[in-house]
C-alpha cells in the first residue's frame, strides 16, 4: 500500500490526490439508494488504486459495516494495520488451494466459498484452530467466474456446508453471488440471474441455512436495480466517485464525486520547428513552429500506453494530448506556443471541476474502462491524502 501520511512541503513529480471527504459523501449517497441493506466498501487492489487503509477508514466513518477485498492477504493487511472497529467485518473471496484458511479464520474474516475443494480446506482449518470458519457460499447465478453452479453441486455444497455447522466448524453466515451485466440497464441476463439467486437462496435456507447476509449488488447494480439490494451491497467503483459505465451516466448523474485527482508537475517547456518527431517511433510530427512540454508519468506510473496520441491532459486551462508514444516515465504534450513555466500543474484527470478530464475521457483515449485507469495507476506515485478527518 502506498500511504503518504501528510501533504508533502516539496513539489513532487506526479502525485495522486485522495479526496476522503468525497468518498464519505459517496457512501453516505449509496447508503441512501439501498436503505434497507448494509453497505460493504469493496477496497481490493488497495482501494482502486486510492489506497485500502485510509479509504477502508474513511468508508467506515460513513457507514460502511462491511469491507471487502478479492484476496485473504489484502483482507489480513486490513485488519493488521486499519485499525477498523471489531465489529466491521472484513471479507475476502478470491482464494486458492493452500490459502491462509488458518490465519483468515483467527482473523474473524468472513470466507467466500465457491467450492467443494475450499469448503474442505475452511473445515480442516477451523478444526486445527478450535475456532469455527464464518463462511459465505457462492451461487454462480450465470456470471460463468468463481460461484457453485445450481443443482447438484449447490446441493453438495449445502449439504456439507450445513454438516461442518452441526459440527461446529463452520458458521454460514452468507449466501451471495455476483451479477455479469449489471452495467448495461435491461440486460436480458439480469432478471434470470436474480431469479436464480432467489432460488439457490431458497433451497439453502429450505436445508436449514440460516444466513446474516444475501448479497449479489456490486455499484451498477446498486444504483439502479433496487431489486438486487437484499440485506447488503458490494459497492466498489461508486465508491471512488467513479460511474461504473458511460451509459449509467456520469458520476454527477449519479450523485457521486471522483475521489482521485492525477496530477504531474511539467518537467521541460521548450521550443521546436514544424517537422520536429516527437518521442519513441515519431508518431508525431509537429505541423509547425511550437512549443512541447515534458509530462513526467509515463505506463510504468499506470498511464496506458494505449492512450498514446489520445490521452487528455490539462495544461494552463487548456486540453492537450498526449503527442506520440507514451514512454516508461513519461510523455510529451504539443503546448501550441504557450510556455508555462516548468513545475506548472498538468492534471491528467480528476472530478472536472477545474475543467481537467475524468478518468472517463482517459478509458475512452485508451479504449478501456474508468476502473482500470485508476486500479493501474503505480506505486511510484505517491497518494496525497485530503480530508482525512471527519
Ligand atoms: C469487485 C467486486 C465488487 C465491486 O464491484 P464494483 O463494480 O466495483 O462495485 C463486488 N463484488 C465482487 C465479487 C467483486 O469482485
Amino acid at each position: 500500500m502506498s500511504e503518504t501520511a501528510a501533504a508533502p512541503t516539496a513539489p513532487l513529480r506526479a502525485r495522486a490526490e485522495i479526496d476522503l471527504a468525497a468518498l464519505r459523501a459517496n457512501v453516505r449517497t449509496l447508503r441512501a439508494l439501498a436503505p434497507g441493506a448494509a453497505l460493504m466498501a469493496v477496497v481490493k487492489s488497495d482501494a482502486y488504486g486510492h489506497g485500502a487503509v485510509p479509504c477502508a477508514r474513511a468508508a467506515v466513518e460513513a457507514g460502511a459495516s462491511w469491507i471487502g477485498t478479492a484476496t485473504p492477504e489484502e483482507a489480513l493487511a486490513l485488519r493488521a494495520a486499519a485499525g477498523l472497529p471489531e465489529h466491521i467485518r472484513i471479507m475476502c473471496w478470491l482464494w486458492t488451494p493452500g490459502g491462509p484458511w488458518r490465519e483468515a479464520i483467527e482473523a474473524g474474516l468472513d470466507v467466500g466459498v465457491s467450492g467443494m475443494w475450499a469448503l474442505r480446506e475452511v473445515t480442516e482449518a477451523a478444526r486445527q484452530a478450535g475456532t469455527p470458519a464464518r463462511v459465505q457460499l457462492k451461487a454462480d447465478t450465470g456470471l460463468g467466474r468463481n460461484g457453485c453452479p445450481p443443482g447438484d453441486d449447490w446441493a453438495e455444497l449445502v449439504g456439507r456446508a450445513l454438516r461442518a455447522e452441526a459440527e461446529g466448524l463452520v458458521r454460514i453466515t452468507g449466501l451471495w453471488s455476483h451479477l455479469a451485466c449489471a452495467d448495461e440497464p435491461g440486460h436480458p441476463s439480469i432478471a434470470p440471474q436474480l431469479t436464480l439467486f432467489r432460488e439457490m437462496v431458497a433451497y439453502a435456507e429450505q436445508q436449514g441455512v440460516r444466513p446474516e447476509v444475501r448479497h449479489i449488488a456490486n455499484s451498477p447494480a446498486t444504483l439502479t436495480l433496487p431489486e438486487s439490494h437484499f440485506d447488503l451491497v458490494r459497492t466498489g467503483i461508486a465508491l471512488y466517485g467513479i460511474s461504473p459505465s458511460p451509459e449509467l451516466g456520469t458520476p454527477a448523474d449519479l450523485g457521486l464525486r471522483p475521489v482521485m485527482t492525477l496530477s504531474a508537475s511539467v518537467a521541460l517547456v521548450k521550443h521546436v520547428p514544424g517537422g520536429h518527431g516527437v518521442s519513441y517511433g515519431h508518431h508525431y510530427v509537429t505541423p509547425g513552429e511550437t512549443t512541447l512540454g515534458l509530462i513526467p508519468v509515463g505506463y510504468a506510473d499506470g498511464i496506458p500506453r494505449h492512450a498514446s496520441g489520445t490521452g487528455p491532459v490539462l495544461v494552463g486551462g487548456k486540453w492537450r494530448t498526449v503527442a506520440g508514444r507514451v514512454a516508461m516515465d513519461q510523455f510529451v504534450v504539443d503546448l501550441g506556443g504557450d510556455e508555462p513555466e516548468p513545475g506548472a500543474e498538468a492534471v491528467l484527470f480528476g472530478p472536472g471541476d477545474r475543467g481537467e478530464p475524468t478518468a472517463e475521457d482517459w478509458a475512452q483515449a485508451a479504449g478501456t474502462i474508468a476502473y482500470e485507469i485508476v486500479t493501474r495507476i503505480g506505486t511510484r506515485v505517491p497518494r496525497v491524502y485530503r480530508n482525512a478527518s471527519v
